[in-house]
């Protein structure tokens, strides 16, 4: 099965395509960010390393991430179903041990989608204005998709939180982060002629059938 990786800057719309993939195709959508997160709450040795970093809006350091995605790659699931990778990689650095790990693990990357865009007001209100439900994880925003009843998730009724790197310095730095040390991927992943290029502007099920078509998956 396919390996894809989902590129573009924070609030680019990457864990909703990534979900929406999930939800029609069946692929794995593997969030660094949610792995990452996982650990910070559950407190583990890896938690307490990257807690600090995370909560400033910096990257966590390259081979704490490499070992992550190492041990997701070694799964049979993602033989079975692929998967869509969503938050690796971030620099150059991991982008070449990706490609090592994958020819261990005898996989291979099918395609890079860029969520591209260059609208920075719109993805600092996306940023500051999402939240996401302690309970079920549904995510919402409060400029875009509004909770029917404030506070409360439409799904589950549960409480709606802000990520501690929401808040619009954080945001502000994550997106710094990402235009020094992400978007060099672009280039890479063009030389290698893998990129394909989407308007991150678009909406949801727009950039589903976008994806779908360009990939051809049905
Ligand atoms: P995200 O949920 O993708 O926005 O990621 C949230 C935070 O997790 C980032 O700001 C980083 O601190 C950390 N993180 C996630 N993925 C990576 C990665 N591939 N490399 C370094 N740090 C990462």
């Amino acid at each position: 099965m396919a390996i894809y990786v989902l590129l573009g800057p924070p609030g680019g719309g990457k864990g909703t395509l990534a979900k929406l993939l999930r939800e029609r195709f069946g692929y794995l959508h593997i969030s660094t960010g949610d792995i990452l997160r996982e650990e910070v709450r559950r407190e583990t040795p890896l938690g307490r390393q990257v807690r600090d970093c995370m909560g400033r809006g910096a990257l966590v350091p390259d081979e704490l991430v490499g070992a992550v995605v190492a041990a997701r790659l070694a799964e049979d699931e993602i033989r079975r179903r692929g998967c869509f990778l969503d938050g690796f990689p971030r620099t150059l650095v991991q982008a070449r041990l990706f490609e090592r790990l994958l020819a261990e693990a005898g996989l291979a990357l099918d395609r890079v989608i860029l969520m591209a865009t260059d609208d920075v007001d719109r993805l600092i209100k996306r940023l500051t204005g999402r939240r996401v439900c302690g309970q079920c994880r549904a995510v919402c925003n409060l400029v875009y998709s509004p909770p029917r009843q404030p506070g409360r998730c439409d799904h589950c009724g549960g409480p709606l939180e802000q990520r501690g790197d929401d808040t619009e310095p954080t945001a502000r730095e994550r997106l710094r982060v990402y235009a020094e040390q992400t978007e060099p991927l672009v280039r890479f992943y063009e030389e290698r002629g893998l990129l394909l290029r989407l308007d991150a502007a678009r909406e949801g099920l727009e950039l589903l059938s976008e994806v779908s078509l360009a990939l051809g998956l049905s």
